[in-house]
């Protein structure tokens, strides 16, 4: 307990703050929120882009090094805490407090209290450490400790929570399928004696359990197979076991593909727990920037995009005996391109399997494509779901998610299941964990407690492994999940699905060469697909927040795949160099529009990666080893030329990690405008800041204390570090020399415009600036170094749509330099 000196101490830290950091500390109002979206949609474009593509540090690690590791975390985080009490942690997850021998470091465990003081909506003084004493009674009690008492739930109490409350018609029960509640009691009976067996009895309770040799034989008889299966049913988890049991490894790796780099990880250390064998040894994963296999694997998990780079080395893929394409309906650019190519190596290497593995049930489609290939069924275990619609549209679906949570959480008994609330992306789930926060905090001891968890892809490793967790004796879960939650993960033990209805996804414009990431509605497959999370382990329910008006006439039946909504010139390099060079005759399940097909060919062409045969000169092949944008990797090869591939692939790789460089803490905002302002010295532009960013980090040596200092992402730059030794790799395989030229900073300006001289803007008399591609109005995003500067031409990294057409990391150019480096591109014109 803490003294009453510490008490008053806090108090008079508490009140001797100015009524504006108060304001500024207090957690945000539902119309905040609402004016901070607004705010906030220019800058969440693209930032978010990356949320897939985000590596988490520890798998590869040793003990030892992981606690370090999650110590310095903890220590980061406290510190990022302090400053953005928008950044939050959980009602019963204040690690910061905490040492690792669970000690208590009293000045930590002070600052803690001290913002939730603040923060307190009563200010009550004696409630100080109230809730912190709460977390150390839960810990020391874990599983007996009840908050609130059943008989209290129906009190007047909750006018709170209701002042929204949401109507809801029932409309429809989706059927439940092949549910043997026998069989599920005698799953319940199994009494494992140790964690182990409790894993392996698992395994033979899961749906495809019982079809184990039947598909065994299917996959003997035939060379493709198309297995469709509720998501839980074990394709991912199981299937690749039950083949290296079958003795298929002998022959190679059985891989299997996964869109998402969250679900090639999580599943990787889950198998590689049930075979009881180390992560990275005989069961490994691979995502961009990150190998975690050895010559010992023999089940690889790894993204879509990875295998698709694997092809580029091994065109025939001999080191594998199966390749097992997983959750296909996803339908992502790359799965979309494995489908063509395996389709070929299938038919001259007779001995290689192929699955196709998918949750939903249009599986006629695939099986057409792939030349009437058998479906194997794994007839699943579903019980019935209710379906509930809005009985009117809701304006705000965020706000009505919310509401729905909290009104499930206080009316059906706690312990009977879990919510699962599907959101956007990161930024909607931390403002949501935010407002529940708040409002069960509100309630109090009133409320069984809520446990919060948040998935998405940023989300730090040990935080996703919480969602898994079972919840404690006589409180629920909620679990605020992106997309990945609708058929990638499986969580057990939910109930309850809350459904918003919609999903961000990147959209691009051939026309305009403009990419944004939009909200959009569902589509029906993926509604479906929703619902059927509820009703895994009993009989679940499902609330739409939008009309069954919307449902029926408004949603597709299937989402647009990707291929028809992006930048294709990666891709069109990609399978150029695997000599696949008449695009248009590829064979594709559904082809991509002509017009963005005919724009990267275009671009490839002035970037001097193809010649005007559209073939693949020895620039397009060098540029095509690097897993980056085409605009990127010739930036890259140009910068042997420029003799300054040193900075280049510092800048490349802090161009990839950009959108999480720096931080700017709601109460701290001018300190960090002024830190940022010192990358900028000497009028630089964006791209040499982010390049001055890495080597002052370089100099303190990596240091931690450094980056707090000056709001800099510890963990975006380590990332950044990781990416850059990994591009340095591939320029010493492609003969790019290292060489740095620290002092002529126009030679590094050439060399980005070598990669970027497309993306050429000229200044107008009213500030914004022309592009001169697409004769277009655009503007210097505010956070921007430039944007104040406006110098008369610029080269930009990227165009965004969000609230203006606004162009982001910038850096100044001499016009002449367009016509002496695109020559083919750019004419001098008097
Ligand atoms: P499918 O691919 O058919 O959707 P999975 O093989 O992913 O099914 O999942 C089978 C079971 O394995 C699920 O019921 C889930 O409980 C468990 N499981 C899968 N991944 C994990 C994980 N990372 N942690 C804990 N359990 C997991
Ligand atoms: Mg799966």
């Amino acid at each position: 307990k803490l003294s009453k000196r510490d008490e008053k101490e806090a108090i008079r830290r508490a009140n001797a703050l100015k009524d504006d950091d108060i304001r500024a500390l207090r957690k945000v109002s539902r119309q905040e929120y609402l004016k901070k979206r607004e705010q906030k949609k220019m800058e969440e474009i693209k930032d978010d882009i990356e949320d897939e593509e985000y590596l988490f540090e520890g798998f590869k690690l040793t003990e030892a090094k992981q606690r370090e590791l999650r110590y310095k975390k903890q220590v980061y985080e406290l510190v990022k805490k302090r400053s953005q009490v928008d950044d939050n942690v959980n009602e019963y997850h204040m690690p910061d407090a905490y040492d690792e021998e669970g000690g208590v470091n009293q000045e930590k465990r002070f600052a803690v209290a001290l913002e939730r003081y603040i923060d307190s909506k009563d200010g009550d003084k004696m409630n100080l450490f109230a809730e912190q004493e709460a977390w150390e009674d839960h810990q020391i009690n874990k599983a007996t400790l009840k908050f609130g008492s059943k008989n209290k739930r129906q009190s007047d109490d909750y006018n709170f929570v209701f002042e929204d409350q949401i109507e809801f018609i029932q409309e429809q029960v989706m059927g439940g399928v092949n549910v043997d509640e026998e069989e599920e009691e005698e799953h319940e009976r199994i009494i494992a004696k140790s964690a182990r067996e409790k894993l392996l009895a698992d395994r033979k309770t899961l749906p495809v359990y019982p079809y184990r040799e039947s598909l065994l034989k299917a996959v003997e008889d035939h060379q493709v197979l198309i297995i469709v299966g509720e998501t839980g049913s074990g394709k991912t988890t199981q299937i690749p076991q039950y083949l290296h049991e079958a003795g298929y490894t002998k022959r190679g790796m059985i891989g299997c593909t996964q869109p998402r780099r969250v679900a090639a990880m999580s599943v990787a250390a889950r198998v590689s727990q049930e075979m009881n064998v180390k992560l990275g040894h005989e069961v490994g994963y691979a995502i961009r920037f990150e190998d975690c296999t050895c010559e010992k694997t023999v089940i690889k998990y790894l993204t879509d995009g990875m295998l698709l780079r694997e092809f580029l080395g091994e065109p025939d893929l001999k080191s594998y005996s199966v390749v097992m394409v997983d959750e296909a309906h996803e339908r992502t650019l790359s799965t979309d391109l494995l489908f063509g190519l395996l389709k070929q190596i299938a038919r001259f290497r007779p001995d290689i399997k192929l699955l196709i593995s998918s949750a939903t049930l249009d599986a006629e489609k695939f099986s057409d494509y792939f030349d009437c290939a058998p479906i194997f069924r794994i007839p699943g275990r579903r019980f019935p779901v209710e379906i509930n619609y809005t009985k009117v549209p809701e304006a705000d679906y965020l706000d009505a998610a919310i509401a729905t949570a909290l009104q499930i959480h206080v009316n059906e008994p706690p312990g009977d299941g879990d919510i699962l609330v599907f959101l956007t992306g990161q930024e909607e789930i931390e403002t949501a964990q935010e407002i529940l926060k708040q409002r069960t905090h509100c309630l109090g001891s009133k409320i069984p407690e809520l446990v919060i968890c948040p998935i998405y892809a940023n989300l730090p490793t040990e935080l996703q492994a919480k969602v898994f967790e079972p919840t404690p004796q006589g409180a629920r879960k909620v679990v605020l999940a992106t997309n990945i939650a609708e058929t990638s993960l499986t969580i057990d033990g939910i109930k309850y699905v809350i459904d918003p209805g919609f999903v961000k996804m990147n959209f691009y414009d051939p026309r305009t060469g403009m990419e944004s990431l939009k909200i959009i509605p569902i589509s029906k497959a993926s509604a479906n697909q929703r619902a059927g999370r509820s009703g895994r382990t009993g009989p679940g329910k499902c609330f739409r927040l939008y009309t069954a008006y919307t449902y029926y006439n408004e949603l597709d039946d299937n989402s647009v795949p990707e291929i028809q909504r992006t930048n294709l010139a990666n891709v069109v390099l990609s399978l150029t160099s695997l000599g696949i060079d008449d695009l248009l005759k590829f064979d594709f399940m559904d082809p991509p529009p002509s017009e963005a097909v005919l724009k990267a060919l275009e671009l490839l062409f002035a970037l001097g990666a193809l010649n005007k045969y559209g073939e693949l000169t020895k620039v397009g092949r060098k540029m095509a080893e690097f897993p980056l944008d085409p605009m990127l990797s010739k930036m890259i090869v140009a910068s042997d030329k420029y003799k300054c591939s040193d900075e280049i692939i510092t800048i490349a790789a802090m161009l990839s990690i950009e959108n999480s460089v720096f931080y700017r803490p709601k109460n701290k905002q001018v300190h960090a405008d002024n830190a940022r302002l010192n990358f900028y010295t000497g009028n630089v532009g964006d791209h040499v800041a982010l390049l001055n960013v890495y080597n002052l980090w370089k100099e303190t040596n990596f240091s931690a204390q450094w980056c707090y200092d000056n709001y800099i992402q510890l963990r975006s730059m380590k990332r950044g570090r990781d990416i850059r030794d990994q591009l340095k790799g591939i320029m010493e395989r492609v003969e790019i020399e290292l060489v740095s030229n620290s002092g002529d900073l126009d030679a590094i300006y050439k060399c980005i415009t070598s990669g970027y001289f497309s993306h050429s803007a000229k200044l107008q008399t009213n500030g914004c600036y022309t592009s001169v591609k697409h004769r277009q109005t655009v503007y210097i995003h505010p956070s921007s170094g430039l944007c104040e500067a406006l110098p008369r031409w610029v080269v930009y990294h990227e165009l965004v749509l969000t609230t203006k057409e606004y162009v982001r990391q910038v850096s100044e150019i001499k016009p002449e330099w367009l016509v002496e480096i695109a020559p083919h591109y750019y004419e001098l014109k008097d």
